[in-house]
């Protein structure tokens, strides 16, 4: 197992990078995406969420040999303005002018009806809009689903797109068959490794094979040996940072509810990845010989 592990290409297929460099410098994340890399994580998929950080998201790709996306994430609708589609656009045309092969979808999009405050309609007019540019530039999507899932398969299937990632899937096995059947893989992370989520962990177990991506949503959705309780909050524990350090580790817990092998699920998943988002493959060739 030690030496599979040690040996295993993993890919993070959601991870905010960008939040690193803006907590602790760029010397900090540097190291974080060195000591990765040396357990396993070969490549890092880096979602944008607004405007703002869309060139961070970019520039984190290239310094580290690793992959991002373009987009408005729904928990940034409301702060976006009316002519980020657009700016969103243009970024995708130069990505494509410039041959940016690093680009690998639209995302972080999506809808989320948990999060109180945010206005429904401008969410969906957003996602919309960005679906339409993924149809437009041939591209994948990277899709947060938050109480919305039924909603996202809704406007899917009125703006159809080749496919990509719903990422920390935690929905019903019924909404799961209904995302691989347009084309999506489903991504799972820290939340399985609590044992109390016996829904998630159950599906997490019963899905094909091929439906499964493994990630890490850091710095958020830490594994329960990071977590810390409000109770240890109140007491002065920092909260602590979830990483792709972290990936091989949560990694092992879903192999070992799917009884496979940690090896045979980093061939898997990054098999998985690479037909979510296609141009994933010449920058695994590239980071497993670089
Ligand atoms: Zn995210």
């Amino acid at each position: 197992m030690q030496v599979a592990e040690s040996s295993a290409f993993w890919i993070d297929t959601h991870c905010h990078l960008d939040e690193f460099v803006a907590h602790g410098g760029q010397e900090y994340a540097d190291g974080m995406r060195a000591e990765s890399r040396a357990a396993g994580v070969g490549l890092c998929v880096i979602p944008a969420v607004e405007r703002g950080n869309w060139s961070a998201c970019r520039d984190m790709a290239h310094r580290w040999g690793d992959s991002y996306g373009l987009g408005i994430h729904p928990l940034y609708t409301s702060r976006a303005g009316d002519g980020d589609v657009k700016a969103l656009a243009l970024e995708l045309e130069r990505a494509a002018a410039e041959g940016d092969g690093r680009l690998v979808a639209i995302g972080e999009i999506g809808l989320d009806f948990f999060v109180p405050g945010l206005d429904a309609a401008r969410q969906e007019q957003l996602y919309r809009e960005q679906l339409q540019l993924a149809r437009r530039f041939d591209l994948p999507v990277i899709l947060h689903v938050r109480r919305s899932a039924d909603r996202l398969l809704k406007h899917l299937r009125e703006v159809p797109v080749q496919g990509g990632i719903a990422h920390a899937f935690n929905g019903s096995l019924q909404q799961a068959r209904a995302f691989v059947g347009m084309g999506f893989k489903l991504g799972f992370g820290g939340a399985l490794t609590f044992e109390r989520a016996l829904q998630l962990r159950r599906l997490a177990g019963q899905l094909p094979q091929d439906a499964l991506v493994v990630e890490t949503d850091s710095p958020d959705m830490p594994p329960h040996w990071l977590y810390v309780t409000a109770a240890e909050r109140e007491a002065g524990v920092p909260q602590a940072r979830n990483s792709p350090v972290q990936l091989p580790r949560i990694a092992g817990v879903l192999a070992q509810l799917r009884a496979m092998t940690a090896g045979e699920l980093a061939r898997v998943s990054t098999a998985n990845a690479v037909q979510a988002l296609p141009r994933l493959q010449p920058l695994i060739e590239r980071a497993a010989h670089g």
